[in-house]
């Protein structure tokens, strides 16, 4: 299949790799943050009336850090995905994902068509015939 028209250009391979660079430092600057608040909850705890909602707090926190977690891991992938060449074909069909989609979300893996069809699994409103 000729993609060559579809191909991101040097200059845009480069900007979605900044993007991506500094999504990641961010998440890492987020973490620190996350970490640093779990503890010193902790040490506050004795004084927390409510524990029940501290606990509460501590799961979102915890639920925050692994949601980032895995974004950052989607962004390492992609990094590498740019590193290797690969970066910007759909992971199912190979299709060129558009420079428009990627620049929404740059660790996008399918192409519309594909994540379609998955959103539309995941949604669970099963439309096929
Ligand atoms: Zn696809």
């Amino acid at each position: 299949m000729n993609s060559s028209d579809n191909k991101l250009t040097e200059s845009e391979l480069t900007s979605i790799k900044q993007v991506l660079e500094s999504k990641r430092s961010h998440l890492r600057s987020f973490r620190e943050m996350r970490l640093a608040q779990i503890k010193d909850g902790s040490d506050s705890l004795k004084d927390a009336a409510d524990v029940a909602g501290h606990e509460g707090d501590l799961e979102r926190m915890w639920f925050f850090l692994n949601r980032d977690q895995s974004t950052e891991n989607k962004i390492n992938d992609a990094l590498k995905r740019i590193e290797s060449g690969a970066f910007g074909l759909c992971r199912d069909c190979d299709s060129p994902i558009s420079f428009k989609r990627l620049q929404i979300d740059p660790t996008s893996e399918l192409c519309i068509n594909c994540k379609n069809e998955i959103e539309l699994e995941e949604s669970g409103s099963k439309i096929y015939h």
